[in-house]
């Protein structure tokens, strides 16, 4: 020990260092090594303190011994007051969610791949992500985050991913140290699962990787191999130098059914299980921004993000005295009573509620079932949709009756690998023969080419691998 202290010192006076005595400082695993190795450098004129931890780079670090969290959790309070200022500007900019990928997020984030955001770290950042993105009392984070934010910037789903992607850059920069990351990846593994609260005793980024995923139900077997949730089948093992947006693709499906199930058992959530597409409610916002109609901004979003209260919903919340409707007087003010049942709504007289009158039966038979649909105005995803795989060949079939006799014909398309709208990519096509006072129906449909397919994800087609244990 003595040489090596001697060696230090010689280094530092070669490099003509200057040291800080209150910066200065040494860790180590075991603290009396620290303090012998301090007491030899004092001997050299180098005084150094010793500590159990200290910030390096912005970063917390122990060597391994403890978890500390203090830089990061000052990182996230910081956030928390930046994102109150982000809230504020939403009156002079359209969308300022974009401040938060751009400004709240890599901030946030910094060291938070070291030392790891335990599971209500991970909440604070989402909770700060939604008020930043202007989420109201009561309303979906879900559906608010994906309003607001590009597709899959959900921190839910950044945070892992940038775990992945970062250990993953590790790993492969560094191949020398693969059989001892091994090892050390076993070993944290095994402790992590003896202990009740795994995050109090994950310290680096290892630790981090492992729990980030066993957080997912994914299964980290090694360092390079993982096991997708139950009851999928698919493993993965990544392979050096490859591409590994794949495995990323994988992952943020995963986040996604879990936050599918979360929004689907919030406020008229049912119907949410599998996901909604969002491509008309984006729309329909962008259009009234270009107009400068904030009003119906906001209540496209407010009615999108369930962030509405009805007297119903209020009255089991303790805030009223009565669930009875206002206008009307005589039913309770539920979500289904205030759009679609309340006689009081033909008096207002708006285009809207004129030209969807025809839907009210409808509605009102369905509303129960699928809310989110007939109640937010969110198209739910069928589960059968997402999971169906592109058709080998052109999926060609007659519907309706009939043999094609001659006469005239009227046809119709929508759709290609090139549409604008990627829902339109599936094609379609539809034929129809008229004659005089009676019209005779012959469809024709035709499936997809597997690129127009958006949820087929080309695993296998690309680097990584994958195989079913
Ligand atoms: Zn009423």
């Amino acid at each position: 020990m003595g040489v090596a202290a001697v060696t230090i010192a010689e280094g530092f006076q070669e490099l003509h260092l200057t040291f800080s005595r209150k910066k200065s400082i040494i860790v180590s695993s075991a603290k009396d090594f620290a303090k012998r190795i301090a007491a030899m450098l004092k001997e050299h004129g180098y005084h150094l303190i010793v500590a159990d931890e200290v910030r390096d780079l912005g970063i917390d670090t122990t060597c391994g011994k403890t978890r500390s969290t203090r830089v990061l959790k000052s990182r996230i309070t910081k956030g928390t007051k930046r994102a109150k200022r982000v809230r504020v500007l939403a009156s002079f900019t359209k969308n300022p969610a974009k401040l938060f990928s751009t400004n709240l997020w890599p901030v946030s984030k910094y060291g938070a791949t070291v030392t790891g955001l335990s599971p209500s770290m991970q909440k604070q950042i989402r909770t700060f992500a939604t008020a930043a993105a202007g989420g109201r009392q009561g309303h979906c984070a879900t559906t608010t985050l994906a309003l607001q934010l590009a597709k899959d910037k959900d921190p839910a789903i950044l945070y892992p991913i940038s775990v992945v992607s970062d250990w993953l850059a590790f790993w492969d920069s560094q191949p020398q140290l693969h059989q001892e990351l091994r090892r050390s990846w076993h070993f944290i593994r095994a402790r992590l699962r003896g202990t009740q609260v795994p995050w109090r005793d994950v310290r680096g980024p290892i630790g981090t990787c492992i729990q980030v995923l066993s957080d997912l139900k994914w299964v980290p077997w090694h360092p390079d191999q993982w096991r997708e949730p139950e009851p999928s089948p698919l493993a993965w093992g990544y392979v050096s130098g490859a591409s590994p947006f794949p495995l990323f693709q994988a992952i943020t499906d995963t986040v996604h059914s879990q936050l599918c199930a979360t929004a689907s058992r919030h406020f008229l959530g049912k119907g949410y299980e599998h996901g909604v597409d969002m491509t008309v409610a984006k729309k329909l916002t962008r259009k009234a921004e270009k107009l400068g109609d904030q009003a119906t901004v906001g209540l496209i979003r407010t009615v999108a993000t369930a962030s509405f209260w009805p007297r119903q919903r209020k009255f089991d919340c303790g805030l009223v005295h009565s669930p009875l409707c206002t206008r009307c007087g005589r039913q309770p003010e539920t979500s289904k009573h205030r759009y679609w049942e309340c006689e009081a709504n033909d008096l207002i007289g708006h285009d809207a509620i004129t030209n969807s009158e025809y839907l009210r039966n409808e509605a009102l038979r369905l509303a129960d079932t699928c809310p989110v649909y007939w109640l937010r105005g969110l198209q739910p995803i069928p589960a059968a949709e997402l999971a169906a795989p592109p058709p080998e060949d052109d999926d060609l079939r007659f519907v309706g009756g009939g043999i094609w006799s001659s006469g005239t014909y009227y046809v119709d398309g929508s759709g290609g690998t090139f549409a604008s709208d990627p829902r339109l990519r599936r094609c379609g096509i539809g034929i129809v023969k008229l004659r005089y006072f009676r019209c005779t129906t012959t469809r024709l449909t035709m499936g997809c080419s597997d690129r127009c397919l958006a949820s087929a994800r080309p695993r296998t087609a690309l680097s990584s691998t994958r195989s079913s244990p």
